[in-house]
């Protein structure tokens, strides 16, 4: 199956590594995913720097399983409109067959009693 869109991001593994800047002197370091949310000295500046919890890549996985996510659920919803007409249509359908087939009862029943009256005349 084909992404949706057919954009193609790279995910550069999202739970093993991230990916920062620091935010004092902008150098750019690799940390274990261990470390998300942590606030590290700057290795460079020395100055706190605290890890993203999500990375980049990370974050634009989660956009394409956010979109996917929404595409499924689009299409859920129009099969579950779809089979819900189908239900109603039949539900009238039911509805007019138990109609049809109460008035074939009381036919049945009217000429039964027609027959049995005739028959009694007769005898
Ligand atoms: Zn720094």
């Amino acid at each position: 199956m084909q992404p949706a869109g057919g954009s193609t991001i790279s995910v550069q593994a999202p739970d093993s590594d991230i990916i920062f800047a620091c935010s004092h002197c902008s150098t750019s370091f690799v940390v274990d995913a261990a470390a998300a949310g942590m606030t590290l000295d700057c290795q460079k500046c020395g100055k706190p720097t605290t890890v993203p919890k999500i990375t980049l890549e990370a974050a634009a996985d989660n956009a394409v399983k956010i979109s996917d996510l929404q595409h499924q659920l689009k299409e859920n919803e129009s099969q579950r409109t779809e089979i819900t007409g189908y239900i109603n249509q039949l539900s009238i359908q039911l509805h007019r067959w138990k109609l049809r087939l109460q008035s074939l009862n009381e036919r049945q029943e009217k000429l039964q009693a027609d027959l049995a009256s005739l028959s009694a005349s007769t005898r």
